[in-house]
């Protein structure tokens, strides 16, 4: 089956660039379509840390405080841990995600 589409844009790949380009020439009014390979989301975390330019550019969609809504605040994320399973052995963890005392001026 197919179809004909028109769109000033085309994105292909619907990730973070994508999804992004589209909702930023959206608010220019410039028509856009996203196409994906894949109809599904990760079933893994791939946006632990978000960097300023990021939540810049979110802020200006309108979008920061949704993110900050539905994030971990930088103090629950102090350790990068490491252990046989999350209630087995710990075999030892590192202060990491910039909570290193030396790294909090940054
Ligand atoms: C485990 C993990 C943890 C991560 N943690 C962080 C983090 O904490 N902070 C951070 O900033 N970054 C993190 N990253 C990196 C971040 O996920 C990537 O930098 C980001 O996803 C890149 O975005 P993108 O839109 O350029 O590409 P992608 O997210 O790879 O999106 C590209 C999309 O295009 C689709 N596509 C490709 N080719 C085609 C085609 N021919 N037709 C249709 N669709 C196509 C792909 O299926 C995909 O959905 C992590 C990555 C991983 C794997």
């Amino acid at each position: 089956m197919s179809a004909d589409y028109t769109t000033d844009v085309l994105i292909v790949g619907s990730g973070p660039a994508g999804s992004t380009c589209a909702a930023l020439l959206g608010t220019y009014g410039i028509a856009n379509m996203v196409v994906s390979r894949f109809g599904w989301l990760a079933d893994t975390p791939r946006a632990h840390i978000t960097n300023q330019r990021t939540m810049e550019v979110l802020r200006d969609l309108g979008l920061e405080e949704e993110a900050v809504s539905v994030s971990s605040h930088q103090d629950l994320m102090a350790n990068n841990v490491f252990c046989h399973s999350l209630a087995g052995e710990e075999f030892g963890r590192l202060l990491s995600w910039g909570n290193h005392p030396a790294r909090k001026a940054d």
